[in-house]
């Protein structure tokens, strides 16, 4: 009955009762965005830029980049695109911006920290987004990886604006939630990015199998987080959404609305059922199974508590 109710929902994004909320997908190239582009999105809410140059040697020229960001944002025709400036570095390295051996190289330099070492890295990549951005048709927003404090974000937002670009950050350490207000006080939206983020909040690695109920999106206690990030967004007026793997979890989905998350961006292949789960759900069932979630004393009772509620 689900995969039906899947293969007919038409987008957009919205509960049974009408609230919104965008449903948008990840993409990491031009093949995987024209793909997306198939599904009842609204655009793309990750675009993950750094994937396209795993194997090159060198920097890309502002050119050759210009060219690749182009032809994403060509798939996403008037959609909204969220570019992220490149997260080299720990699970994603990457030659051209290599920082050397590191002792743990999840807590070192990489995301947008690469930019204090290389700061003409980020400059490059921002003039090309510029470039590409004025040529398209879509709404280009850009956003900045592993942030964990307001003056990073602040410095982000100004490298933004120079070029007329849309500044946000990802919300994935601890501390960038706990603050979402004041680094909201500098960006015009935050997006969460809940697999780095549980990562650096339970201290657990996210590759390891072995600690994988520590990492699980249904931990209440990164529920807590995202609840407060949502709340900062709601304070400030400004657009929280989720683009790591809890957005792809239809129920979890709908838990993430109810916390106040206004965009969720999932793979392509989740996007179907996301969007149908939500649509067949109230808002006030999405609010209630978060205060389901949130009392949980651990995964596997929030997620039953949560389909007791959405299936009511
Ligand atoms: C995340 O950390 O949740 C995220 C969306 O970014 P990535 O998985 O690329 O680190
Ligand atoms: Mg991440």
């Amino acid at each position: 009955e689900r995969r039906a109710a899947s293969a007919a929902w038409e987008g957009p994004g919205r509960t049974a009762d009408g609230h919104a909320v965008q449903v948008l997908a990840n993409v990491q190239d031009a093949k995987g965005a024209e793909r997306a582009a198939q599904e009842p999105v609204e655009g793309f809410g990750l675009y993950r830029t750094e994937l396209s140059f795993l194997d090159r040697p060198s920097e890309p020229t502002v050119q050759e980049q210009t060219d690749v960001y182009g032809a994403v944002l060509a798939a996403a025709g008037s959609g909204k695109v969220v570019v992220r400036t490149l997260d080299a570095g720990s699970d994603k390295p990457l030659a051209f911006a290599d920082m050397g051996t590191e002792a743990n190289p999840a807590l070192g330099v990489r995301g947008l920290r690469v930019g204090r070492r290389l700061p003409e890295l980020l400059a490059h990549q921002l003039d090309a987004v510029a470039a590409a951005s004025q040529a398209s048709e879509a709404t280009v927003w850009v956003m900045a990886p592993m942030v964990s404090v307001p003056s990073e974000a602040a410095a982000f937002a100004a490298e933004c604006r120079t070029r007329g670009l849309t500044p946000g950050v990802m919300i994935e350490t601890p501390s960038a939630a706990l603050l979402a207000e004041r680094v909201l006080e500098h960006v015009d939206f935050v997006s969460i990015g809940t697999n780095d983020l549980s990562q650096y909040t339970f201290a657990a690695d996210r590759m390891s199998a072995e600690l994988g109920d520590l990492t699980d999106p249904w931990q209440p206690g990164l529920l807590v987080l995202v609840e407060a990030v949502a709340r900062a967004g709601e304070r400030t007026g400004k657009p929280v959404g989720v683009c790591g793997e809890a957005a792809a979890d239809p129920a979890l989905a709908c838990v993430l609305v109810g916390l106040g998350v206004t965009s969720l961006s999932c793979a392509a292949s989740a996007v179907r059922p996301v969007g149908a789960r939500l649509a067949s759900v109230t808002l006030e069932q999405c609010q209630q199974a978060a205060r389901a979630a949130l009392a949980a004393a651990d995964p596997a009772s929030a997620r039953e508590a949560v389909a007791a509620v959405l299936d009511a």
